[in-house]
Order: structure tokens, then sequence, then C-alpha cells
């Protein structure tokens, strides 16, 4: 009996496009920034995580270009071999500097920082303790740590509470995993009650700050600023790919905690140091977010004129509930969102539609740039209301 065993890679696809899941890739033809080139149009762009428009910022372009220049395009090991230079140091001692952290290392990206620290941290007689709509980095890395996993419902610190009560006497070591702000919601978690409770039942916590750094608290710093918890006894990460424009990802906490890492995460010490381009560019991006907290500002400002724009003009659509730049318009069917955002982008805004299995309901995510102009804002809500101008019927 000899059957072809890749047949069922097709089988899978055809499921996935009844079940209006599949994914392909668009290809941007422009510098990152509040409008590009899509598909040879220009078009607003709503979709990218680049809130301070840094991505596309000459003077990151600059230092890239000078780091290559002088280190050339790759670090060539590992680094713990071959791979460390001084510019990684420098990296890490600003992304310190910013948290108000003892230390910090840098990964090659933030997917490898949560799985390397996760793992590191817990193990087979451990507890881990997640939010529900956690970030798939942080899903994947409490698997490979092989802790007992137990999730609690999103942002819920009573049903946390319930949790630890029942559970956290069976074992060693506890670690809470949270997104401080939810890449695919936009809301924040309860950081001051999740940290006091930590304290309570003696828990490590990992706070997820992806969406937060450069875009919350006075200094950018994140979530942890925002809540007035810098300080406090708890594991940070984040990525330099989002507000920072670059690429890779982080972890900063206690001296210890960093040397531990060091000695210890698999996705740190097993794989190629980042490159000098990308560090030059993160590194650039600290100094900026530490220098022009005008952009900041403005990026706020946007949030909320899009915000207010959003509740005047559009009360039909459900707006799920934010405190970030994303904002997300929540749509009955994964049918119904495809083809609303494929009509949005023929009136050239472009934005994403977020569908299961990513999240549990369709929702268009709206990610607004400290570089978006009020007109930018107007035409998205102008084009939303000639395309769903009336409320959606659910189907029945
Ligand atoms: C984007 C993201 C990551 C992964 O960061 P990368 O540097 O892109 O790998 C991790 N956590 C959250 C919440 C994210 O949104």
């Amino acid at each position: 009996m000899r059957t072809n065993p890749y047949v069922w890679l097709e089988d899978s696809l055809v499921t996935i496009h009844k079940a209006n899941w599949y994914r392909s890739v668009q290809t941007l033809q422009s510098r990152p920034g509040a409008v590009v080139k899509l598909a040879g149009r220009e078009v607003i762009n709503f979709a990218s995580n680049d809130y301070l428009g840094l991505a596309g910022d000459d003077r990151l372009i600059e230092a890239a270009i000078r780091a290559t220049k002088d280190y050339g395009t790759g670090s060539t090991g590992s680094r713990l071999l071959s791979g460390h230079r001084e510019l990684h140091r420098e990296l890490e001692c600003a992304i310190a500097s910013l948290k108000q952290t003892e230390d910090a290392l840098v990964f090659s990206s933030g997917y490898l920082a949560n799985l390397g620290a996760i793992a590191a941290l817990v193990g087979k007689r451990d507890l881990i303790l997640a939010d529900q709509y956690n970030h798939s980095s942080l899903k994947n890395g409490a698997i490979l740590s092989g802790a007992t996993v137990i999730d609690y419902a999103h942002v819920d610190i009573e049903d946390l509470q319930r949790q630890l009560v029942h559970h956290r006497q069976n074992y060693r070591r506890c670690l809470i995993t949270t997104d401080s702000v939810f890449s695919m919601d936009g809301d924040l978690c309860p950081l001051p009650e999740i940290l006091s409770l930590a304290d309570q039942f003696s828990c490590m916590v990992l706070v997820d700050e992806a969406h937060a750094t450069g875009v919350l608290g006075t200094t950018g710093a994140g979530c942890v600023e925002h809540f007035s918890c810098t300080g406090q006894p708890l594991i940070q990460m984040g990525t330099l790919s989002k507000a920072l424009g670059s690429l890779g990802g982080y972890v900063a906490g206690s001296a210890t905690l960093i040397d531990f890492l060091r000695n210890r995460a698999h996705s740190w010490i097993y794989t190629t140091g980042l490159s000098p381009a990308d560090t030059a560019a993160a590194l650039t991006a600290i100094e900026i977010i530490n220098k022009e907290p005008q952009r900041r500002a403005k990026l706020w400002q946007n949030v909320e004129m899009l915000q207010s724009l959003i509740t005047q003009t559009l009360p039909h659509l459900k707006l799920l509930p934010s405190e970030s730049p994303i904002l997300c318009l929540q749509f009955p069917s994964a049918k119904d969102v495809l083809t609303t955002a494929q009509q949005l982008k023929t009136a050239g805004i472009f934005v994403p539609a977020i569908r299961p299995p990513t999240v549990p309901t369709s929702r268009i995510r709206i990610c607004v740039m400290a570089t978006h102009e009020p007109s930018h804002l107007q035409q998205l809500v102008k084009e939303f209301l000639s395309i769903v101008p009336s409320p959606w019927q659910e189907e029945g």
C-alpha cells in the first residue's frame, strides 16, 4: 500500500479555503510610511506596527548603512562565539536605560525572546498562568517549556486569582504571562493587579511589551511605565520590530535574570547574533524616542481623533475596547470582514481583516501611526461609511 505521503497538504488547503481562513502575502513596493504603494497604487496604510513612523526614517536608514559598512552584513556567529559586537551591548544598555532595568538581552526576534525566556524560566514541575488572548509566541514558549499551562479568562483578575488559589501550591515555580497591549484587540492587561497577585502567591511575571514600547508611558518605556510599575520585580520583553522600526527582540530585567538567560536561553545561545544593520537601526530608534517625545504625543492625538471620528460617524459598528493605537471594528463573519477589507483596499485604504483562528471573532484591525495626517483618518472613516452604511445583519 503506497500512497503519496504529501497529498494531505492539498486537502488541508481546500479545507482552509472553505472556512475563509486562507492567507497569502501582499507586496509592498515602497518605503514603510503612512502612505505606501501596494499592487502598483498608493494606499493609506493602517496595517503597520510602525507606530512612530521610524521604519522609513532617514536616520535609521543611515545608521544601518553605516553599521553595514563598518561591520559587514552578518554577525557571522552566535553571540557567545564570534557574533558579539560592541553595538549589541550599546543597544542592550539603551534598552535597559529606557526600561529602567538593571540589564537587557537582545534576541533575533521578539518571538525568539519569548520562546527562549519562557523555556529557560520554567519546566515540568512548574505552572504557567496565561491570559487566553496571549500572543502566539507566549503560547508556544509555554508549550516548549514543558510546564503545565492554564489559561485564565482575558484580563480577568478574579479568574487569575481563582486559578492561583486552586493550583499554585501543586507546583514549584509559577510564571504569569500576558501581553501588555493585546496585539489583536488593543486593550491593556491589568498589570498592577497582576503584580500584586504575583507577590501574594510568589509568582514570576513576564509581560510582553511588543505593542507598548515607544508608545505607552511618559518616556515611551511601555505599559509598565504607564501603570507606574517601573522598578517592580518582573520580566519585560518586547520587540525591536514595531515602534522601533527594526528587527529583533529583547528581554529586560534584573542583572541576575539576564545573566541566567545568557546561559540558559537556547533561542539566544544557538542562533546568530542580530545583524549590525538591525542593531544600529534599533539603537538610533531608541535615541529618537528619547529625544522626540512629540512623536508619541502626535500618535496619541491621532488615536483620540480617530476614536471620536469612529464613535461619531460609525456608531453602527462595534469598536472593541482599546487603550492603544490598535482600534478594532468587529464583524459578524470571516467572509464579511474579508469582503470589507477588499473593498477598502479598492478605495485606497490598506487595513487588514483579522479572522479566526488568530482571534475568536472577525475584525478590521486599524493601526494608527504618528505620521498619519488628519485627512488620512477622515478618509478612512468616509470610505468605511460608504462601504458599511448600516448595521450588520446577524447571519441566521
Ligand atoms: C509582534 C509580537 C511579537 C513578536 O515579535 P517579533 O519581533 O515580530 O518576532 C511578540 N509578542 C507580541 C505581543 C507581538 O505583537
